[in-house]
């Protein structure tokens, strides 16, 4: 059975409770008096006159940070419980109390990594200060680990920020936990939400792991805890059987995303504070991988839009060619037709006349934007009169908005001098706001049109909703403002960058009784850079949208 590993927290850094000695003497009044007295003095103690006892509480229980034993005792030598103490815990901090320390026992104790002696008799103030001294020794031992865990995650940071490549992100991990837990060999498993773990990497390259490794690291990407095993065969190296395994789950955001399976051919003890390094390390390695994955998956998804926008330009120069022709002919015939006809002949092929007007309003759309991607459409710079212009397209739409009970009000200043712009491209932009206004505003609603001359920081204050950002040469000149605002049925917050993209419309319920193709706004956003200008949109579901754009007022 594989076993779950204490990795401590960091919190018991900040928080330390108070350390836990371990007192063995066969003689049960020394245990009483050492007992009392360090407990007096803030430690938690257990003791105990019986070696065996002491072992299991070594094997089973909560960890020791000391470990104060008689040498001579009638069952088992002080010295060597202090070896099966040391193979349990390396660090733990170890006093031998004897009656007569000598120099072979000194030798032997040193060998073994014993602390500190205390010679018996003592008094109980020096056995305060040396447990005083052996925790001490002992808290400096744990630094210098952290400090080479720190040092450890430093120097793998900046492995991890120098590359966003998943595969040596996942080396980088693999390598830095092999050689912070001293195992021979490691796996990089990598999951995803479906609980299926696959191999990313493995250290060295050639390393197998067997069904036992899969299954151990699945176990431990399932219950998100670190396990460590020795009942299997997890993984061959250079025809070496790995009988050990630890396997440490790689944590992100609360998830965890994958696996290290540490393998070795003999156990290993691992010290708690090795343990917890590998825990942050870790972590620190499912957060790089993480980021990477998601790095990787935006850039799937930025390609797959560019490609998209590629496939649309694509479409329109197909569609804009091969459907102007045939449709002038369709409209030309028609007309002809129609003209020589009379009643009910002559509705119908008005009804068609009309479908089919709406089919060259999409194709003339095409043909503009087709225009501007080939770099045909270059502005014409002339005087124009907006105020003029204004009226020409209110009177061609006005008969529209009437048949639903609409009203178009407009706001001119009292005198707007012609300033040098684009004529055709500013006609299209208008016309496209105001049908658009009329189409989407429900009858007896009220659309206003505002023309305003304004310097560019004011403009600058409506900074979050600019959908094209003017070029800062233009920035000092004023601006021509144009609004057109309608009482209709609004845009979603979240929907209003995106309808300015070729071919999108909102919801398709609302659109499709209105008809449309979704490449008006497209058109408009690109004649106005085309002209280097800004255009935004306000808008609140239900209450109704203003479009606005904005021209760099240039005059003659
Ligand atoms: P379409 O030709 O389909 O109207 P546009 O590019 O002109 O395409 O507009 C894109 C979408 O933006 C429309 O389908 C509609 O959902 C939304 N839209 C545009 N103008 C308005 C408006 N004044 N009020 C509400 N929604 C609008």
């Amino acid at each position: 059975m594989s076993q779950a590993i204490d990795t401590g927290s960091l919190t018991s850094l900040t928080n330390p409770s108070p350390p836990r000695l371990l007192i063995v003497d066969d003689e049960q009044h020394m245990c009483d008096v050492c007992s009392r007295t360090l407990q007096r003095a803030g430690y938690e103690v257990m003791a105990t006159s019986d070696p065996d006892v002491a072992i299991a509480a070594l094997n089973d229980g909560p960890p020791f940070d000391l470990l104060l034993t008689d040498i001579k005792m009638p069952t088992m030598s002080g010295l060597d419980l202090a070896q099966i103490a040391r193979e349990k815990d390396p660090e733990i901090a170890i006093i031998i109390m004897t009656g007569y320390a000598s120099l072979e026992n000194l030798h032997q104790s040193v060998r073994r990594g014993v602390a500190d002696f205390l010679s018996k008799p003592f008094e109980l103030e020096q056995l305060r200060l040396a447990v005083d001294q052996a925790l001490r020794k002992r808290a400096i031992q744990q630094d210098n680990l952290r400090l080479r865990t720190l040092e450890q995650l430093l120097a793998v940071s900046e492995a991890f920020s120098a590359t966003l490549e998943l595969p040596e992100l996942a080396r980088i991990a693999l390598n830095a936990m092999i050689e912070r837990s001293g195992f021979q060999t490691g796996f990089l498993l990598l999951g995803d939400d479906s609980e299926t773990l696959y191999e990313a990497v493995a250290h060295p390259n050639d390393a197998c792991l067997t069904d036992e490794g899969h299954a151990l690291a699945r176990r431990s990407f399932v219950l998100c805890q670190p396990l460590y095993d020795d009942t299997a065969f997890y993984g061959v190296c250079h025809n070496h059987r790995l009988h050990v395994a630890l396997a440490v789950p790689l944590r992100a955001q609360g998830q965890v995303n994958g696996v290290v399976l540490l393998c070795d051919e003999r156990s290993a003890t691992l010290r708690p504070g090795v343990q917890q390094g590998l825990v942050l390390l870790a972590n620190h390695a499912g957060a790089a991988l993480r980021n990477a994955t998601l790095y990787r998956q935006l850039d799937e998804a930025y390609q797959r839009r560019q490609e998209l926008d590629r496939l649309k330009s694509e479409f329109i120069a197909i569609a804009s060619h091969e459907l102007r022709t045939p449709l002038s002919i369709v409209l030309g015939y028609t007309m002809m037709v129609r003209d020589q006809v009379d009643g009910g002949q002559r509705e119908y092929l008005q009804r068609v006349l009309e479908s089919a007007q709406r089919i060259k309003e999409i194709v003339d759309d095409m043909v503009n934007l087709r225009h501007i991607d080939t770099g045909e459409a270059q502005p014409q710079l002339a005087p124009l009169d907006l105020g003029d212009l204004t009226q020409q397209v209110i009177n061609n739409l006005r008969s529209t908005a009437e048949l639903s009970g609409q009203t178009i009000v407009t706001r001119l200043p009292e005198t707007l001098p012609p300033f040098l712009t684009d004529r055709e491209k500013v006609l299209l932009v208008l016309n496209h706001l105001l049908s658009n206004a009329i189409k989407f505003t429900p009858a007896h609603g009220q659309i206003t049109i505002t023309i305003g001359v304004r310097p560019f920081a004011d403009l600058e204050a409506l900074n979050n909703a600019l959908i094209i950002k003017p070029p800062a040469l233009l920035r000092a000149l004023p601006w021509v403002v144009v609004d057109v605002a309608d009482t209709g049925i609004g845009i979603p917050a979240h929907e209003q960058e995106r309808i300015f993209d070729r071919f999108y419309q909102v919801g398709d319920s609302l659109t499709r009784e209105r008809g449309g193709a979704g490449l008006g706004l497209a058109l408009v956003r690109e004649l106005i850079a085309s002209l280097g200008g800004a255009v935004w949109v306000v808008s609140r579901e239900g209450e109704g949208s203003t479009f606005s754009f904005a021209l760099p007022f240039r005059q003659t």
